[in-house]
């Protein structure tokens, strides 16, 4: 590595240019060209058949499935759909590719000219486009470590040839690691949305190569590129391309040259290692898939797709907000999943004050969530619990401060809320004679608003109200408080 110090003036006199690939499988039941079973962590090599291994005389058949679920997520980030796209073959050796080449789309990809829009840091909207949405079908894999013979061999698994994904190229539009973070957080949370994928990164059900160049700013063309591939985290992908950028920069300053390349993350070392200078696209040598017809998808095919798209993340967040009077990071946290906002929004109907409702969760019940690593399902509080004890708040009947005890109580115990409550509630005063005797030493203690209500301003009431309420630590009854008081200022 050269041996120049990369100042804060340094870095800014460079532009990075970052473009993402994307590939996700998507969740059908069988594979893409055969009736395999689509499924992660079978028996090694026992999830196969003469299609997906391209035995001489095996013929492929496309899945329906398939074509609905790349189709749907292509309409959600706003592709045009080809009504005719065409299977290509791209050829290639490689050990975990039996057939010798993987179908894929070339020249007349699923879905081109898309869009999705990310958040920046200066709280506004940056459009990032699409280049285009393709099917292909996924590799086998080669392990090379975890055997006992790893040291010496390497082993084949082709459960996952024929896999059917998704390819999704952006445009070069991002310009900081940061950027590009949010453009993966979004457009996996459209996918997660869509039902096409589980967009698990550990099973590998969703990858992705990162494109990322730097230039002088101001220069009219981009720098010679280098290729990150296959990141299995959104924050590994973040800290390869702030590797990547400063060591491009450094390069270019010490009088080098980029050279375009493949280059493999490590996350142990921190930094990317050259892999193979980059074939070139027209090395794969495609052609159209001689066993496939082109992909012809009818009028009323894409009409019945578009009835399923669901609401997406960006539209639920904001009638979200606008319906129950939330905030946009507390609307974001409970749109997080589609399972999440549902579960909400299917609460919000039986909860007197929704917002309420999202303040127990987000404050008081996330949080503890957290610290013990567990979701929603998990939890000792269910959505019901959490239900009851926003509706306990809303009317007085206990104090936040109740809250977190019954709630403390609810973890400690592993019990719902509903029961801990019954059991242990704070008592509440419904004796009249001992709420008078609190209510008359507020009344001594605040003449000035005893003058205020005396003179016509009866919302001082609520005043008093609140004074006893907080004397009586939370539990005077509030239907008798109310009642008591009015009788009092009025006397
Ligand atoms: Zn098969």
């Amino acid at each position: 590595m050269p041996d120049v110090t990369l100042s804060p003036e340094v870095l800014a006199k460079y532009e990075p240019v970052i473009g993402l690939e994307v590939h996700v499988q998507l969740l059908t039941a069988t594979k893409a060209f055969c009736g395999c079973a689509n499924r992660f962590g079978r028996e090694p090599n026992t999830n196969v058949c003469p299609i997906c291994l391209g035995l001489p005389g095996s013929l492929p058949v496309l899945n329906r499935k398939a074509v609905e679920f790349a189709t749907l997520a292509s309409m959600a980030i706003n592709c045009e759909v080809r009504q005719r796209s065409i299977f290509a073959r791209k050829n290639y050796f490689y050990p975990d590719l039996p057939k010798g080449y993987q179908i894929s789309q070339f020249d007349k990809p699923l879905a081109e000219h898309g869009w999705i829009d990310v958040p920046t840091a200066e709280g506004g909207v940056k459009r990032v486009g699409i280049t285009r949405l393709h099917m292909e079908e996924d590799a086998g894999k080669s392990i090379h470590e975890d055997l006992p013979d790893s040291a010496t061999h390497t082993s084949i698994d082709l459960n996952r040839c024929g896999t059917p994904l998704a390819e999704i190229v952006s445009e070069p539009d991002m310009r900081t690691p940061d950027e590009a973070w949010e453009y993966l957080t979004r457009l996996k949370e459209i996918l997660l949305y869509c039902g096409v994928s589980d967009c698990n990164m550990e099973e590998g059900s969703l990858r992705c190569d990162a494109n990322v160049s730097v230039r002088l700013k101001g220069a009219p063309q981009f720098g010679v590129k280098a290729e990150v591939k296959n990141v299995n985290s959104f924050r590994f992908v973040r800290a390869a391309l702030q590797y990547e950028i400063e060591r491009q920069i450094e390069v270019i300053e010490s009088g080098g040259h980029v050279i375009q390349e493949s280059r493999q993350w490590s996350s142990a070392d921190g930094r990317t290692y050259s892999m193979r200078s980059k074939e070139q696209a027209h090395d794969y040598r495609y052609f159209p898939e001689p066993d496939l017809p082109p992909l012809v998808l009818s009028a009323e095919f894409l009409a019945e797709t578009r009835k399923k798209l669901p609401e997406l993340p960006e539209a639920r967040r904001a009638r979200m907000i606008a319906a129950y009077d939330l905030s946009t990071q507390d609307a974001s946290t409970l749109t997080a999943t589609k399972e999440e906002a549902d579960l909400f929004e299917a609460a919000a109907k039986s909860v007197k004050s929704p917002h309420r409702l999202a303040s127990v969760l987000l404050n008081e019940l996330a949080g503890r969530l957290k610290a013990l690593d567990l979701d929603q399902q998990h939890s000792p509080v269910s959505i019901a619990g959490a239900v009851l004890a926003a509706d306990l708040i809303e009317e007085n009947k206990i104090s936040s401060k109740q809250l977190k005890q019954l709630f403390d109580v609810c973890f400690e115990k592993k019990e719902d809320f509903p029961s801990v409550y019954e059991r242990e509630k704070p008592r509440q005063i419904t004796d009249a004679s001992a709420l008078d005797a609190m209510i008359d030493q507020v009344i001594a203690a605040n003449p000035r608003q005893v003058e205020q209500y005396r003179g016509g301003k009866k919302t001082v009431a609520g005043f008093f109200v609140g004074q006893v309420m907080k004397a009586s630590k939370g539990q005077a009854n509030p239907a008798l408080l109310n009642q008591l008081v009015t009788k009092k200022l009025e006397g």
